[in-house]
């Protein structure tokens, strides 16, 4: 999205726009990582590493049926605020759910805890997951990447106790390669554990499925630490949402703003 078209509706243009390939360079840069993906006989597995959240996957639609059946329980305590909260659209959801309850004039420190409480209750589970959508794009370039040769592995800050049994369903859903020889699906062990530090833990240790020529990840964060683990590897940022302050993304991380090989 351009930032003029961002700012217009009221979204902070994003720091990284100067950063984002423009469509034609996109397409170049997905052909030559799926030609990267040749399995060559007696030699490592190249392996492509994707986090999925915000990368692979939009899981705004997610927010916005929690915020839905939110609007059903306050329809009659909360009128005004449950008819904001049943109009969001996908589109409108931002980063942050207090963000967007504010946004949405849902302000008193007491709608706004209970709120937060009934999100986090759902948000985080594998019942949930089934709303999630795919980055444009997604789909075709991960399955062309594992076509062509590439071991699929999907590292997640999702847990493994709460999420990653839905993570696998939608996964399969939505037509990515999972479940098969040449694919795996990394979760975290307990949900408290913060995602850059499980990722910070496990990237080391990603060599063991192969050659590790690429990594995804939509956190600044996560992708300098890639670079640090994996220097031989690209490192692509998907510059679609991020937690607020993000560190200087490392300036050899390539980004994009969706897989789509044209437009
Ligand atoms: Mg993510």
């Amino acid at each position: 999205m351009p930032a003029a078209v961002e700012g217009a509706l009221g979204l902070s243009p994003s720091a990284f726009y100067p950063r984002r390939l423009a469509s034609n360079a996109r397409g170049e840069l997905l052909k030559s990582l799926i030609a990267m993906c040749k399995l060559v006989p007696g030699q490592p597995a190249p392996v492509l590493v994707f986090d999925l959240d915000g990368t692979l996957l939009d899981n705004r639609p997610r927010v916005a049926q929690i915020f839905r059946e939110l609007a059903d329980t306050w329809r009659d305590r909360h009128p005004r605020e449950a008819q904001a909260l049943a109009a969001v659209a996908s589109d409108d959801i931002v980063y942050g759910i207090k963000e967007n309850l504010a946004r949405l004039g849902v302000v008193d420190p007491t709608l706004v805890d209970e709120a937060c409480g009934f999100w986090k209750d759902r948000f985080f589970t594998d019942e949930y997951l089934r709303y999630d959508t795919e980055t444009p794009g997604a789909r075709p370039f991960v399955r062309a990447c594992y076509d062509a040769g590439a071991t699929v592995v999907y590292l997640t800050g999702r847990d493994l106790p709460n999420m990653a049994l839905g993570t696998f369903a939608s996964l399969r859903d939505l037509g990515f390669p999972i479940g098969v020889v040449g694919t795996s699906l990394v979760t975290k062990p307990a949900f408290d554990i913060p995602d850059a530090d499980f990722k910070h833990e496990v990237a080391p240790s990603l060599v063991r499925h192969g050659n590790v020529v690429a990594t995804f990840d939509n956190e600044p964060a996560n992708c300098n630490l890639f670079l640090k683990h994996l220097p031989a590897a690209r490192c692509v940022f998907l510059d679609t949402h991020h937690a607020p302050d993000p560190p200087a993304l490392d300036p050899r991380a390539v980004v994009l703003d969706s897989f789509a090989p044209h437009g």
